[in-house]
């Protein structure tokens, strides 16, 4: 066994991407939360500090397994702050901690449906590259497949792409630990979907942007880009989201769960659609257009199993009168912790 640990200390930069940074830790051989040190990085080389005092605090908050390097090494999973302790404005983690702190007797779960489409050369996968024109016309077009259909939950080389990819990504996740619950082929092809959680609270951000993080690393490995653009293709071509599954314990567990704290929560959603909506992801208008499985933008709706309602109760949860609510709106490119906080805050502090 090595006398030394490497812990990949990861966070997130200004436009919600990742960054990563390797630390080696001589003299151990295991660590844990306690034993990683605070760090730091240049700010001014990722838009967030200014390089006359461009350090930027990495406090670690969350270790996984590094399923990458394997043995005892680490994923370490940081949040940003100033030199004098606060926390930087990109720094969503600290506000959300402290929304959740507010009340932990409601041990709020999410289960977060992440959708994304995997990109070789500016192409998805399985796209034809383009047609080139030998007369009139662009000379480089983007080709397409054939209309959506055949490749939601596909098995099939003319209908699934990429699943060596998706497949890396799910064991992957398991190995370091993180809580996914599931995966499928999504509408669109190139498109696929995986499920972090249930999670507890600020859990569900820590789980979901490292499985993010992971995402990125396989892909590398390949030349693949995974793209969380909630457009990525215009057109009759299904966008990208990040269903948001949520309940309380009351919503759980009691007898009238439903009735008592699931419908009055969808109601408090629908006052104040318009603030979710805009911390809900960028460019998310261009999906939620009340077509391809959504709801419009401009409109709150709810429904029990209507996929094109901005809120959805499924089946089971009006029938056993108690479960969890879909908040259907999340862009794929959200912050989970934004999310996720929100809806809690929304739902069951600010009432
Ligand atoms: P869909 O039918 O919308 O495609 P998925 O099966 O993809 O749903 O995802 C549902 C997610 O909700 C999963 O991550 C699951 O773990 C999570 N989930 C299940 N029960 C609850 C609950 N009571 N509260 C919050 N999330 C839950
Ligand atoms: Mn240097
Ligand atoms: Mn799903
Ligand atoms: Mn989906
Ligand atoms: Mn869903």
């Amino acid at each position: 066994m090595p006398d030394y640990v490497l812990a990949e200390y990861v966070w997130i930069d200004a436009d919600g991407g990742y960054r990563c940074k390797t630390r080696v830790m001589h003299g151990k051989k295991t660590v844990k939360l306690g034993d990683l040190p605070s760090w730091n990085y240049d700010g001014s080389s990722t838009g967030q500090a200014p390089g006359e005092d461009s350090e930027v605090i990495l406090e670690p908050q969350a270790v996984y397994v590094d399923p990458f390097r394997g043995g005892n090494n680490v994923l370490v999973l940081c949040d940003t702050y100033t030199p004098q302790g606060e926390p930087i404005p990109t720094n969503t983690r600290a506000p959300a901690k402290a929304i959740f702190d507010m009340d932990t007797s409601l041990v709020p779960w999410f289960g977060i449906e992440q959708e994304y489409t995997l990109f070789k050369d500016g192409t998805p996968l399985g796209w034809p590259k383009s047609k080139a024109r030998a007369f009139g016309g662009p000379t480089v077009q983007l080709g397409y497949p054939g209309p959506q259909g055949p490749y939601y939950c596909a098995a099939g080389a003319d209908v699934a792409f990429g699943r060596e990819i998706v497949e890396e990504h799910l064991a992957m996740c398991l190995e370091a630990g993180l809580n996914v619950s599931g995966i499928n082929a999504e509408v669109m092809p190139g498109q696929w979907e995986y499920q972090v959680g249930p999670c507890v609270g600020i859990d569900s951000g820590d789980h979901h942007h490292m499985s993010r993080y992971i995402l990125n690393r396989v892909c590398e490995k390949y030349g693949v880009v995974a793209s969380l653009d909630p457009k990525p293709v215009p057109g009759d071509w299904n966008g990208a989201g990040c269903h948001t599954n949520f309940s309380t314990k009351p919503m759980r567990e009691e007898k009238d769960g439903y009735e008592n704290y699931i419908v009055p929560a969808i109601e408090r959603l629908g006052q104040k659609h318009a603030e979710h909506i805009a911390a809900y992801g960028e460019g998310n208008e261009l999906r939620l257009t009340g077509g391809h499985e959504t709801a419009s933008i401009d409109e709150f709706s709810w429904g029990v199993a209507n996929r094109g309602a901005s809120v959805r109760v499924g089946n089971q949860t009006k029938e056993e009168g108690r479960g969890y609510l879909e908040d259907r709106r999340p862009a794929s490119n959200m912050d989970p912790y934004r999310v996720t906080s929100m809806i809690f805050h929304t739902t069951s502090i600010d009432v």
